[in-house]
């Protein structure tokens, strides 16, 4: 059985990229951390982008994750195997690695016939993020994995191009209502159609803005993107699709283009002597159900087109399919992420009431004053470690900001969450005992927990002293406490941004 030999070679801690009826999947067993690690390192992936567990079935999957809601049960019959990853709270045996220190973890069943014989085979969870070099366009051929990884894995398993070409739709299932994360074929409304079950769908999770439940880490970073820049065409204003095309091309005269658009508007396009006359590489898919036909042949598009040396995409959008777009939208965007990347820092007291809101706010006023000119972007959010979701500022925190021009009379507590700390790229407590709290609580993040006066101090002295609680005293304190807050502020503004790699 041909299957045998990559099957024992991952189960033993070996990579080995198959397909999955999304993308092509790089994977490792997921509970040897050097294996995962190993793919990390093969992707060039940030270390803080999860990685989603794949296995056959549900047998074991108790052994994962703990606390399975209904719902889990409910959506399993009715689309699995199938693509759809459900987060939910995982067990020890994951490695923190693989959740990126979050206490959540992604499994998904695929339905591919030769990845599920594989799974089987190896009988252990096998972590596949898309069998791609990070930040490139997904894999959806074995001839993808092999431009990205040639000579650098041991198993490549060919089983022609994928049946979708999009990753699987991302369900979170730990809060209280089930949100879709990342867009999929699998949609929404289909899961409130074919389950009954009501779903958060990504849009409206977008607008939303829920801070105690951050979306999908690996959201933030650039993705699917080729070299050449992609420029989106549609049909609109009454204007079709060809006339777009012939628009932009008018404009993009001096660079060689590629174009990505349905057959059947290339049928009409390929009269017109502007596109006879110039070299114009083309990439076409069905235009019978476009939205799966452009879904199925995007980032082969992207990769072929780029291989053809084009400096720039004209790739057709069809809005109203979800994933396709939002892949799209990404590979279009992908510049402006990685130029305008924005940290997050977390200002951690007991209340989140008075000392972090007010640091959160000077921090953010500070910051809109300076980083004008900075390349990466900062933003502060603040919690409490002890406290309740939904109290005010204190009034005295409120009077001596208003002093200082900034309005924290709209700030509403937040209990600090381990999601919280699992997103922030820094957090600041205003004592060492509240950091010590911390870092004892998820020693894995411990570095990046210290005292906003360590933050600040040059040297990042351990002893840099702590910012004393102001509450219920005289509003004299509080302005005191402010103008502490404003100097460590201004000192820690200087260390994160004089960092090495800046
Ligand atoms: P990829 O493996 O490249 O398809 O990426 C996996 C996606 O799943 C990333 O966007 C992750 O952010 C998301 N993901 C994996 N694990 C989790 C998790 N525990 N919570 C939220 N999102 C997750
Ligand atoms: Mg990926």
């Amino acid at each position: 059985m041909l299957l045998q030999a990559p099957a024992s070679a991952l189960r033993h801690g070996e990579i080995v990229a198959f397909p999955t009826e999304t993308v092509y999947g790089l994977g490792a067993n997921a509970l040897i951390e050097t294996a995962v690690q190993q793919i990390f390192a093969l992707k060039g992936r940030p270390q803080d982008n999860p990685l989603i567990v794949h296995l056959a079935d549900k047998e074991k999957l108790d052994q994962l994750v703990k606390n399975i809601p209904p719902e889990f049960y409910r959506l399993y019959e009715d689309f699995c195997p199938g693509p759809l990853t459900f987060v939910l709270e995982k067990t020890d045996l994951i490695p923190d690695q693989v959740s990126a220190g979050l206490n959540t973890v992604a499994v998904r069943f695929p339905d591919q016939k030769i990845c599920q014989l594989l799974l089987r085979l190896a009988d252990v969870p096998v972590v596949a993020p898309s069998a791609n070099i990070s930040g490139r366009p997904s894999a959806t051929r074995a001839s993808h994995v092999l431009d990205d990884f040639k000579d650098r894995i041991p198993f490549i398993i060919d089983d022609g191009a994928t049946e979708l070409g999009v990753e699987s739709t991302v369900i979170d299932l730990t809060g209280s209502m089930p949100r879709i994360l990342r867009p999929g074929v699998i949609t929404a409304d289909e899961i409130r159609a074919v389950s009954g079950i009501e779903v958060l769908s990504y849009k409206d999770g977008l607008e939303e803005g829920d801070l105690k439940r951050p979306a999908s880490p690996g959201l933030k970073y650039r993705h699917y993107a080729p070299d050449a820049r992609v420029i989106q065409v549609c049909s609109k204003d009454g204007k079709s699709l060809e006339a777009a095309v012939l628009s932009e091309l008018d404009q993009l005269s001096d660079q060689k283009a590629g174009l990505f658009i349905n057959e059947k508007s290339w049928d009409k396009l390929r009269l017109q002597t502007v596109i006879a006359e110039r070299e114009i590489i083309k990439y076409l898919f069905a235009a019978e159900n476009p939205d799966e036909a452009a879904a199925h042949e995007l980032y082969a598009a992207l990769r072929a087109l780029d291989a053809a040396g084009v400096d720039v995409i004209l790739a057709e959008a069809i809005p109203g399919a979800e994933a396709y777009m939002n892949r799209l939208d990404k590979a279009c965007a992908s510049e402006n992420m990685e130029k305008e990347e924005v940290k997050k820092i977390l200002f951690v007291c007991t209340g989140n009431t008075c000392r972090s809101p007010m640091a959160a706010a000077l921090f953010n006023s500070y910051a809109e004053e300076k980083q004008q000119a900075s390349k990466i972007k900062w933003k502060a959010l603040s919690a409490g470690l002890h406290t309740m979701d939904g109290l005010a500022a204190s009034q005295s925190a409120v009077s001596v900001l208003c002093e200082s021009g900034i309005d924290i009379s709209g700030h509403s507590s937040v209990q600090l969450t381990e999601e919280l700390l699992a997103e922030a790229d820094i957090v600041a407590t205003m004592t060492r005992s509240q950091r010590d709290i911390l870092r004892g609580f998820l020693p894995a993040l411990e570095s990046k927990i210290k005292t906003l006066s360590e933050w600040a101090d040059e040297r990042g002295r351990e002893s840099a002293g702590d910012v004393p609680d102001p509450y219920a005293q005289p509003e004299a304190v509080y302005r005191e406490t402010r103008n502490h807050l404003q100097a460590l502020i201004e000192s820690l503004w200087q260390q994160i941004n004089s960092q090495p790699g800046d």
